[in-house]
């Protein structure tokens, strides 16, 4: 077995699993998801570090994700959407899961009766929860999200001030988390940082007191005063670079994606190739046609702008990204027909692609496609 400097075993995929009916493999390494997560609770001196598996955990899958990570420690989790959560809630029975993005009007007695925690974003959402549990005479867990400068989700200040007033409206609420979350927790020096932690201790002095969360990822690495009683990292478990800038990145890379070539040719000078004939070939060159493309989340304006990777050796896109398929430059790399070519690999990370792209390493995440292989290696439990 060899292993690849990112950290990603080569181990061969055994194509009589069908991974040679896709027109790629997406692998992701458990082992390196695992020693993030660890990485992240050193990091966290002390407070809990929960993990975020919204959008099928930033594309790799929510089950094998989870799984690891409930392997590694992990007890508490957040998804967007109440549909994510039921998803997880019978893949991991015993754990706390959130859902960010709280509950729609009516929802509220499916997540209740299946222990599923709302993060409650609103004074209606705080209703629909407190009269649940007045019905069902008792007090329901759920996180209070407070707008500490975002304008997004959470209550604002004046919202807190009207529940710190009223204390019939949290009646039935077992308070389990207050939390805000940071618009700029990636670039440290941003100083809506320090504006948001202090709008956070305000507003959360004014709710029951409570475990109190405010960092993602980025958030974590901003020092102690952010991490308060619980983290929430997601792209940083993925092996995304929580901080802008040139620093390195403190993570591993979990994520190689590979594509397999369908067709090899020699072109003549003169030779226009892909789409809108956007290149044309100076001299004489070879080309290999692998089988992805913008269906499988390749973002089309990467034509003619990145390369693929064989070993070392770059392989320049030329022309544009199709649907299905990407035209290489592979001049005199010794390739062949269904040879896999690395998109995402120990040449080639996630923030590079997504640099390139002009987007960031959580949208080329999300956006991978179904039709890849989904291939997961290292210790998963
Ligand atoms: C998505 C999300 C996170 C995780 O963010 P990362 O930057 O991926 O670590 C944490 N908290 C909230 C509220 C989120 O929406």
């Amino acid at each position: 077995m060899l292993a690849h400097s990112n950290g990603i075993e080569d181990e061969p995929a055994d194509e009589s699993d069908g991974f040679a009916a896709s027109g790629g493999i997406l692998t992701v390494d458990l082992t390196a998801l695992r020693a993030n997560y660890a990485r992240l609770r050193q990091e966290a001196t002390g407070a809990e570090v929960a993990g975020v598996v919204k959008a099928n955990a930033y594309g790799l899958g929510i089950e094998p994700v989870a799984k690891a990570l409930w392997a590694e420690g992990c007890r508490t989790f957040f998804v967007a959407q109440l549909c994510e959560a039921l998803e997880l809630r019978p893949l991991l029975p015993d754990a706390d899961i959130f859902v960010l993005n709280g509950l729609a009007s009516g929802t509220e007695e499916a997540a209740a009766r299946r222990n599923i925690r709302p993060v409650l974003n609103s004074l209606p959402q705080i209703r629909a929860w407190s009269a649940l549990a007045a019905r069902e005479g008792g007090r329901l867990p759920a996180a209070i999200q407070v707008d500490s400068g975002m304008s997004r989700l959470g209550l604002s200040g004046q919202e807190v001030e009207a529940v710190a007033a009223d204390s019939a409206l949290l009646a039935g609420i077992e308070t389990r988390l207050v939390m805000s979350h940071l618009a700029c927790a990636d670039e440290p020096a941003h100083p809506a940082n320090k504006a948001q932690l202090e709008s956070f201790r305000r507003l959360a002095a004014l709710l029951p007191k409570a475990p109190l969360s405010l960092a993602n990822s980025a958030g974590v690495f901003l020092g102690p005063d952010f991490r308060f009683d619980l983290v929430r990292p997601g792209i940083a478990l993925y092996g995304g670079r929580p901080l802008a800038g040139e620093r390195a990145n403190p993570m591993r890379p979990v994520v190689r994606l590979e594509a397999r070539i369908v067709q090899l040719r020699h072109v003549p000078a003169g030779a226009g190739i892909g789409y809108g004939l956007s290149a044309v070939a100076e001299q004489a060159m070879r080309l290999a046609t692998i089988g992805i493309g913008y269906a499988d989340g390749w973002p089309r304006r990467l034509g003619n702008h990145i390369a693929a990777f064989a070993g070392a050796r770059a392989l320049p896109m030329v022309g544009r990204v199709s649907m299905d398929s990407i035209i290489l430059d592979i001049g005199d790399a010794p390739l062949g027909d269904g040879d896999l070519v690395d998109l995402i690999g120990q040449n080639q990370d996630v923030d590079a692609v997504a640099g390139a792209a002009d987007t960031i390493s959580y949208e080329i995440l999300t956006s991978l496609g179904r039709r890849f292989a989904r291939r997961y290696i290292g210790e998963s439990a």
